[in-house]
């Protein structure tokens, strides 16, 4: 039983559509002018975060979640198995689509699947996502794909600051420019590019998986009516859960005042979207990210901040 507080060194993405927020609103060293994102809780290989302090400082979260499962309730799944990311999207990511469990462990070297849901920290007014598609049928969508027709195949979703959204496996998705978003997802880094907009990065366009997507991607699509929640109206000072499914729980809490809560789960997971307090006297301020272990107990937070918070 562990009532230490592991705080975690972020890891840090440039890519193509990143910007400076993470820089700049939150303050991450080593972001720069296209830091798209901070892996904040992350104990995959493209990223592994270390612990920032304490008994465990230096070790990464692999390593930890390795030697000391004690620490994450003894669960048996075989690598960490949430990755926690804080996404500036400067332009549109491409749009895209992840395969499950299953296909992954016929057709990549890796054991999860890709199961992720977002937080929308912030978006234009008038905001959309892409979300779903409007095949039909498969041969549809071979159609579509092979012919280009790709502003035809996507819907697109209007979306507010703070709504929630479930992607789940064979969803074609795409975050677009000005979205800040909190991503909980499996930890797997496994994506099929469906389209880049025809977009050129060094000269050339990124190379495109049609057959994945053709195989992975859900026929015909209810995505864009079933993915999107709305959070408007969430009590202060309690931890609202936004979601529950065969990975992950991820809730919402507004901190006002002060809040006990009650870390009963393997394991709970939590970042500042913003603000700052403390948790058991420690601070923590925007864009903290760290890990309250197994049989921690009772957790007294206090301040003015929003968290999201998740377990498995
Ligand atoms: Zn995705």
């Amino acid at each position: 039983m562990s009532k230490e507080i592991l705080f975690l060194k972020p890891q840090l993405k440039d890519v193509v559509w990143g910007g400076n927020k993470l820089r700049d609103e939150f303050g991450y060293e080593g972001a720069g002018d296209s830091t798209g994102e901070c892996w904040g809780i992350s104990a995959h290989p493209n990223g592994d975060c270390e612990i920032k302090n304490g008994t465990y400082a230096g070790k990464t979260l692999s390593a930890l979640y390795a030697e000391n499962r004690e620490l994450f309730g003894g669960i048996t799944a075989e690598e960490f198995p949430l990755l926690i990311k804080i996404i500036d999207a400067k332009q549109n990511l491409s749009i895209q689509v992840h395969p499950d469990d299953a296909y992954v462990k016929e057709h990549e070297s890796c054991p999860y699947g890709k199961t992720e849901c977002w937080y929308v920290m912030d978006c234009p007014e008038d905001a959309s996502l892409v979300i779903g598609h409007n095949a039909t049928t498969r041969d549809e969508l071979k159609d579509m794909i092979h012919e280009g027709r790709y502003e035809e195949l996507i819907k697109n979703v209007p979306v507010h600051k703070g709504d929630f959204l479930q992607i789940v496996p064979g969803t074609v998705h795409a975050i677009k420019g000005g979205f800040t978003i909190l991503e909980t997802q499996q930890s797997s880094d496994i994506t099929y590019r469906v389209y880049d907009y025809g977009r050129l990065v060094d000269g050339k366009e990124r190379p495109l998986h049609v057959q994945q997507s053709i195989d992975v991607i859900t026929v015909p699509d209810n995505a864009d009516k079933d993915a999107l929640s709305h959070t408007d109206g969430l009590a202060d000072n309690t931890m609202n859960q936004l979601i529950s499914c065969d990975f992950y729980t991820v809730w919402k809490m507004n901190v006002t005042d002060k809040v006990v809560v009650d870390q009963k789960y393997p394991f709970l997971l939590a970042s500042v979207l913003e603000g700052k307090g403390s948790v058991d006297g420690t601070p923590v301020n925007k864009g903290d990210h760290f890990i309250l272990p197994a049989g921690y107990g009772e957790a007294v937070f206090e301040g003015s901040m929003e968290l999201i918070l998740s377990t498995v």
